[in-house]
């Protein structure tokens, strides 16, 4: 049994901290705040706080030009928005913290660590992260049990799959959470056990890690290896234009956490891939990889 009293161990979630403001923090502390929570918005650079922010608002803007939404819907959003600089102040404010710092375990332990030194004794905490499985993050946590992973999918604003993972010691009542809390967003989740890259960053890494040793073997360019799944498999977009979209470095710390824990071989990252994250070809996000990008 695990003791749970506290307003927040019933499920009520309120106030959401979301740490680091990259490709998905923002993403996420956008789909909280539009669903009504007041989100804290924390990273270790100010700048990138600033520019998630920045993200946000185009995003929101974009939405109100098409008319997904209204004026006043964006500007209650970005009003639910706050930027929180101090990790130890952020977390003292949690509901629930989402993490979703660099795919690095040791890091990702070192900021569970300062998160709970504040964090309320009910709240729960969760990574958003792809590959790394739970049982190596959740090494001291005092509430195991209000543990779990919450992996979004990029863009988050726009992905309606919320992949929940349960590590062993999460319980009924915090799964229980997790899964109203996604609904609430307006996610479709799917429930995963604790195993090295759930089920989606699996399947998706095999697809893109072989077509990009196919690329690497001359079979076709890029454009072609990625129209077959297109238009042949009705993929929405193909493996190496959804790799630059996730980022070359996430893809390849996601391969190299499934080549430890599950099969080298099978997993093993092609040297091209390695040779890009050398060269700072990370994809969309630094404006190159597979394919060029042009200023935004
Ligand atoms: P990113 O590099 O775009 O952003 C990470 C952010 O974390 C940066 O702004 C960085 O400044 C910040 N950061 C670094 N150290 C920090 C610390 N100690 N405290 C607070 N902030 C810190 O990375 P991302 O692509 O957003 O990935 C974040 C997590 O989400 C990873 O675990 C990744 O595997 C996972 N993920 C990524 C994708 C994707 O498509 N990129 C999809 C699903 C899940």
């Amino acid at each position: 049994m695990h003791p749970e009293t506290t307003d927040q161990a019933q499920g009520e979630i309120r106030r959401v901290v979301v740490i680091g403001a990259g490709t998905m923090g923002h993403g996420i502390a956008h789909v909280c705040a539009a669903a009504g929570y007041e989100v804290w918005l924390n990273d270790v650079a100010a700048a990138a706080i600033d520019d998630g922010l920045t993200k946000i608002q185009q995003n929101l803007a974009i939405g109100v030009q098409k008319a997904k939404l209204t004026q006043a819907a964006a500007d209650a959003t970005r009003a639910r928005l706050h930027a929180e600089p101090d990790l130890r102040v952020a977390a003292s404010l949690a509901d629930l913290v989402i993490e979703a710092a660099p795919e690095n375990a040791a890091l990702k332990r070192r900021i569970f660590q300062t998160v709970t030194e504040t964090l309320p004794a009910g709240a729960l905490l969760a990574s958003n992260t792809s590959s790394i499985p739970l049982r190596q993050l959740a090494v001291d946590l005092p509430r195991p049990d209000r543990f779990l992973g919450l992996h979004f999918f990029n863009p988050v604003h726009l992905q309606p799959l919320l992949e929940v993972v349960r590590a062993e010691a999460t319980s009924d009542a915090a799964l229980a959470s997790a899964l109203a809390f996604a609904r609430q967003l307006g996610k479709e989740p799917i429930v995963v056990r604790d195993v090295a890259g759930f089920a989606s960053s699996r399947l998706g890494l095999a697809l893109g890690l072989e077509a990009i040793r196919m690329l690497q073997e001359g079979v076709a360019s890029a454009a072609d290896i990625d129209k077959a799944m297109e238009l042949g498999y009705r993929h929405p977009m193909g493996p190496l234009k959804l790799t630059d979209l996730v980022g070359l470095d996430v893809r390849l710390a996601i391969a190299e956490t499934l080549a430890r824990e599950i099969d080298p071989v099978r997993f093993a990252p092609p040297q091209l891939l390695r040779d890009l994250v050398a060269a700072g070809k990370l994809g969309k996000k630094t404006g190159e990889g597979f394919y060029k990008y042009g200023e935004r």
